[in-house]
This record gives structure tokens, sequence and C-alpha cells, in this order.
């Protein structure tokens, strides 16, 4: 192996523990709750969650439940758990 390469993989390790570095812009994931699947999505700063609850109230715990494994690399404003909107 290059000294090219092991240098960019030591940044890979390096980076991959700076998240703040990354912001997510949109995803979609299948999540499997406890009492069905659901298909959730981020787009322009914006969840949206196939579940019943969220239909209602444009919030869910699989949207919550994301926020928080992702947390810094969605873009602040936009979390519905951040503490200064809480
Ligand atoms: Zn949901």
């Amino acid at each position: 192996m290059n000294s090219s390469l092991i240098g960019k993989i030591e940044k890979a390790h390096r980076y991959a523990q700076e998240r703040h570095r990354i912001s997510l812009s949109s995803f979609s994931a299948e999540f499997h709750g406890e009492n069905g699947d659901y298909v959730l999505g981020y787009d322009e700063r914006h969840w949206r969650c196939s579940c019943e609850t969220f239909a209602r109230t444009r919030l869910c715990s699989h949207t919550m439940a994301m926020e928080k494994i992702l947390g810094e690399m969605l873009p602040r404003g936009t979390l519905t758990l951040d503490p200064a909107r809480v």
C-alpha cells in the first residue's frame, strides 16, 4: 500500500469521528418499528414518514429516533429535539 493511500485512510478515520463536517441534505430510509415498517425521508430540512402519527402531527418516534442517531449531521434549525426549540 502506498503512502498516499495510507494517508487517505488515516484521514477517513479522523473524518469519521468529526461528524460536524457532514451536513445531510436528503435521504430516505426504511424504519422497522414495533408496530410495522415505515418509509421515512428527509429533504430540504423537512421530515416525512409513512406512519399515522406523522400524518396527524408531523412528528413521530421514527423521525425523532433518526434525529438522535444523526445528531449534528442534520442542520440545527430543523431539529425537533433541538434543546433550543424545546
Ligand atoms: Zn413515523
